[in-house]
């Protein structure tokens, strides 16, 4: 998909008619199930995506209100044998994750038990049935069994009818309804291998002259078939404990979630449920305490530990006026809040909900499993049944016998489960792992671009500075020779006054160069009043009625815009610029009043990361709205030597246009609030986020440790994940190729060898729990 399709997608999906529906789904379990409710949803008129997610057992899916609604896709799944029911739309995401980790965990003890007897069982179906009472045929003729040995024969119906209806129930069900469904999945390929054995047992026990007078000895397969229940039951039962790892990082942000919060009412601290606290509330958090709701701080000052939200490692200081978020940890300090958001608002609830969202995403790379799982089991039964005939034609000797156990160990040995968990468990642990790291990845597209990245565009303000630059100089251009003739102006403003205006002016204003302006003046002690008029041009500057008086501040272009020569002061503004500082030229009235220089300090990990990025084999550029001098001495400093200044953002985002067109794929690192179309333009959006701007839309990727070297840590890791994902694929593929034939016999004729269908439901078991281990390893990884 090219970037442009994705810029293309991010409207659309803001589009007025289509809507976006969360439906949870029961009953999925593998891929098939998957691949069959996401065709049904893709098929019905009016979906524009959707996306159906095994572990997360749901359906997200965008649809065309004035075409479907909720329950028209409810009743489409339910049209594919699974269950659906719309979530009570009252339930908030902390609430919706909470009730499926207490489903999972429900579900996690019940196949265990399962999982558990019918080992047992096994065993001891094994231990029976070699037993020398059990032998109908030891002599070397085919006769019939011994009294003995049918007593020995019905107590093993016994035990395999009992594991079949109790602990294999669901594989039949399933199976049954997905037949009643003209389709098939793993649960089919285990009831009919299974079933298989067992028919033929049971016509072998009640009627063994049935086979004797055909010479064919009356064997049963009661013990294969419990073992083989056994064996898919527990790699069922790992497969589930994998899984939830995959999902830890998600379940310990829930858990971040205070369950109290001890609010000022009437002078008098109380306890109280998070659910009744009231923005504006008044919230007292002492040391060691987790902070319960997003606020701002009106009392007090403390270190917060926000590592689990951002990931930065040091506490950071708080007092009067910061903003705090709920379930990070406060050390040292007591510190009074007032709760400003709540609920579905807070930052945590917006994290958790974009790591559901991402979790359940799907990586393009998964089209080709999902393919391949959709027809999978048809042809197996296929295969099956074609292994079965040619052993009955082919076998030297006792061809029922050999027809049946390799047609069975096809059935067993077949699993889409391992292709179906590649891809979505990688994107799960990925993301997760990024979470932890305070990198937020919107999803598995998003993971799978970001490792193919080429080439790195980083913004300047904000993103290789820290972006929270400082006023240096203050030139009034009455005090600059050759603007002399101004000087019995009445317009004659003195440094301070000058400063009041333009503060007043940025103060609406949300750039970080107009946040050094306003601080500045404040500190000076000069007036900060509300302009009258505000007008901001993005990349060039802001301009207003500050007083009555017309006020604009900007670069060179936008002094232009408004007709006010700068030449006057260029030479000052350019040895600024040679000393890496941004000069703001400031008309008042329609002329020339003065330059203000702000420095920007480069953020100590910005030259690390740049010189990471190129060791990743990455080609590094700036992109600026700044001057060109400015930019060369900071892209100098920072160890970048591509550098594009003086850009407006449409600039920026021709410029990434362009390299796309070359055949790079651009990352582009900028600060969500001016960069949003360049953002939107790159294949990987990263947005640096501020420790509660989460919801930057434009942004694929959220840093919330605001520096470089996450973005270095981001790309490692989606190409770690890429490479896992190749690995789980290439094996889930492999193992079926290579499996399959083995099973249906190919390798008797040259060296003897068969697989027993017991053998074959082991190797099943340890393909899909291979490949979730393999994807937990993400965890761990060094980045
Ligand atoms: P960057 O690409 O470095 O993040 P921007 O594109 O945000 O920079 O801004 C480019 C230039 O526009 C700034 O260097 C500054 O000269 C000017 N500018 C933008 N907004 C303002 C503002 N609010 N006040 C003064 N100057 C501004
Ligand atoms: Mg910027």
């Amino acid at each position: 998909m090219s970037a442009v399709d994705t810029a293309a997608t991010k409207r659309s999906r803001e589009s007025r008619t289509s809507e976006h529906v969360r439906i949870p789904v029961t009953g999925m379990t593998c891929a098939a199930c998957q691949s069959r409710v996401q065709r049904a949803l893709q098929r019905e008129p009016g979906v524009v995506d959707a996306s159906v997610n095994l572990m997360m057992h749901s359906a997200a899916v965008t649809f065309d209100a004035t075409v479907s609604s909720p329950t028209r896709l409810v009743e489409v799944i339910r049209n594919t044998g699974y269950g659906a029911a719309l979530a009570p739309t009252d339930e908030t995401v902390l609430d919706e994750q909470r009730s499926r980790e207490k489903s999972d965990a429900d579900s996690y003890a019940v196949l265990k038990r399962k999982a558990v007897v019918s080992g047992v069982v096994g065993a001891v179906a094994m231990l029976i049935s070699m037993s020398p009472l059990a032998s109908a045929s030891m002599s070397l003729g085919v006769t019939l069994p011994t009294p003995s040995a049918t007593i020995v024969r019905f107590a093993l119906l016994a035990l395999s009818l009992f594991i079949m209806t109790w602990a294999g129930r669901s594989f039949y069900t399933h199976a049954w309804t997905a037949f009643r469904h003209h389709s098939a999945d793993m649960n089919t390929l285990v009831a009919v291998g299974t079933g298989a054995a067992f028919v033929y047992s049971l016509v072998a026990t009640l009627a063994p002259n049935v086979f004797v007078s055909q010479s064919v000895p009356a064997d049963v397969y009661y013990e294969a078939v419990i073992v083989i229940l056994a064996f898919v039951l527990t790699g069922q039962l790992f497969e589930a404990r994998a899984k939830t790892r995959t999902t830890k990082a998600l379940q310990s942000l829930v858990q971040l979630q205070p369950k109290t919060a001890r609010v000022v009412r009437n002078d008098i601290e109380v306890d109280i449920a998070i659910d009744d606290v009231q923005a504006g509330d008044i919230i007292v958090v002492r040391p060691g305490e987790r902070i319960a709701v997003d606020g701002e701080v009106v009392w007090g000052s403390s270190a917060v530990d926000e590592a689990m939200l951002t990931g930065e490692a040091m506490p950071v200081t708080k007092t009067i006026g910061n903003r705090v978020i709920g379930g990070t940890v406060n050390t040292t300090g007591s510190i009074r809040l007032r709760a400003t958001t709540l609920g579905a608002h807070s930052v945590l609830s917006q994290i958790v909900e974009l790591m559901r969202d991402a979790q359940s995403s799907r990586a393009p790379i998964q089209a080709l499993a999902d393919k391949v799982s959709g027809i999978f089991v048809p042809v197996i039964l296929s295969l099956a049944v074609a292994t079965f005939v040619v052993w009955f034609i082919a076998a030297d000797h006792a061809p029922l016998v050999r027809a049946f156990s390799t047609a069975v160990a096809v059935l067993i040995i077949a699993c889409p489960c391992a292709m179906g968990l590649a891809v979505p468990t990688a994107v799960m642990v990925a993301t997760g792992r990024g979470a932890e790291l305070g990198i937020l990845i919107k999803g598995g597209e998003a993971l799978q671009r970001a490792g193919d990245v080429t080439t790195i565009v980083l913004d300047k303000t904000g993103t290789i500075t820290a972006g929270t630059p400082r006023v240096t100089d203050l030139v009034l251009a009455s005090d600059v020779e050759g603007t002399a003739q101004n000087g019995d102006s009445k317009t004659q403003l003195s440094a301070i006054e000058l400063l009041s205006l333009v503060a007043s002016l940025e103060s609406v204003s949300e750039h970080p160069l107009a946040d050094a302006v306003v601080r500045h003046a404040k500190a000076q002690g000069a007036t900060v009043a509300t302009p009258e008029a505000f007008q901001s041009l993005t990349g060039r500057g802001a301009h207003g009625v500050v007083n009555g008086r017309a006020v604009t501040v900007g670069n060179a272009f936008m002094l232009a815009d408004f007709s006010v020569r700068v030449d006057s002061l260029q030479e000052l503004a350019d040895q600024f610029s040679a000393d890496g500082k941004t000069p703001l030229f400031v008309a008042v009235d329609g002329e020339l009043a003065g330059v203000v220089a702000v420095a920007d300090t480069i953020r100590p990990t910005s030259a690390a990361a740049i010189a990471n990025f190129r060791k990743l084999g990455l080609d590094v550029m700036m992109l600026t709205g700044d001057t060109e001098r400015t930019a060369n001495v900071i892209a100098r400093a920072a160890g970048i030597d591509q550098v594009r200044a003086s850009l407006l953002p449409d600039g920026k985002v021709a410029t990434i246009k362009a390299l796309q067109a070359q055949g790079k794929v651009v990352a582009m690192i900028g600060d969500g609030i001016n960069d949003s179309p360049a953002l939107a333009q790159a294949n990987v959006g990263m947005a640096i986020g501020t420790g509660a701007d989460i919801a930057v839309e434009a942004a694929d990727v959220v840093l919330m440790r605001g520096d470089l070297e996450s973005a270095v840590q981001a790309i490692r890791l989606s190409r770690r994940t890429m490479r896992t994902m190749h690995q789980n694929l290439f094996w889930a593929f492999i193992y079926n190729v290579v499996g399959i034939p083995i099973a249906a016999g190919v390798l008797y004729p040259a060296f003897g060898l068969l697989l027993s269908p017991m053998l074959a439901s082991a190797a099943m078991a340890f393909s899909s729990v291979s490949v979730v281990t393999n994807s937990l390893r993400l965890r761990k990884v060094a980045l």
